[in-house]
């Protein structure tokens, strides 16, 4: 293939806004932020799950407390009224005296049993909802972490945008320049040769590949014509000659 000389060095500076743009997507793709926010969604959806968790035994515990108190006031409405029924003085067998003082004590027997219940269950409810309202206020916490590396995010995406445009602009200047069978050819080695389509020959090396130029080719080049478009024998791509070539 042949094409004007400055057209092919037009090329390297193609290939080095393509490789600036090669690198933005992939700082674009591999921000930190994507996965701490990854990390901070994971811990909210954990924490989430875990203030259902507390509020679902916290309402259990809220009817288990409702039981508790009925079950006392039970103990205590029946409690008052055999005590209205002995102060009223109306009771006059000693036998059935006898029996509503000792239901009376039976009575209070319970009631007292009933009353640690209904503590224990409260002191129970006290820990879940305090536990509760601490998962909440993790999840807050989380939640603002996640804003600001979202805010974080957005603005270095928003950097790397205006750079890439940037970039692209002075892309399209550049494949102005240069003829569209070598720009056909530019684009194709670059996509089977890891984004590198053409590369300088510098002091007889192949920029693309590192590799020195045996004696053979190096003869080869050095009396190749100006307009021909080289290809290195290593790696096929496109070979650029400048002053620093070494030919
Ligand atoms: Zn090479």
């Amino acid at each position: 293939m042949k094409a004007d000389p400055a057209e092919q060095l037009r090329l390297l500076d193609l290939q080095g806004l393509d490789a600036r743009l090669d690198q933005l997507a992939h700082r674009r793709r591999t921000l930190p932020e994507h996965a701490e926010i990854e990390q901070l969604d994971r811990d909210l959806r954990r924490l989430r799950d875990l203030t259902v968790a507390a509020e679902t035994r916290a309402s259990d515990l809220e009817r288990e407390q409702a039981k508790a108190d009925a079950d006392v006031e039970q103990v205590r409405a029946r409690a008052r009224r055999d005590q209205a029924r002995l102060d009223s003085g109306r009771v006059s067998s000693p036998k059935e005296l006898m029996d509503l003082q000792s239901e009376l004590a039976s009575l209070a027997r319970r009631q007292s049993e009933l009353e640690d219940v209904e503590l224990a269950v409260m002191e129970r409810a006290e820990e879940v909802q305090s536990e509760v309202e601490r998962l909440r206020a993790d999840a807050a916490g989380v939640e603002g972490k996640r804003a600001a590396a979202v805010g974080r995010r957005d603005a270095a995406v928003e950097e790397i945008d205006n750079e890439a445009y940037l970039t692209q602009q002075a892309r399209e200047a550049v494949v102005r320049d240069v003829g569209g069978e070598l720009l056909s050819l530019y684009e194709k080695v670059r996509a089977s040769s890891a984004g590198i389509g053409a590369a300088e020959l510098k002091q007889r090396r192949c920029q693309g590949c590192r590799l020195e130029l045996n004696t053979v080719d190096l003869a080869r080049f050095r009396d190749a014509p100006s307009d021909e478009v080289l290809r290195c024998e290593e790696c096929r791509r496109i070979l650029v000659r400048t002053a620093e070539s070494g030919l």
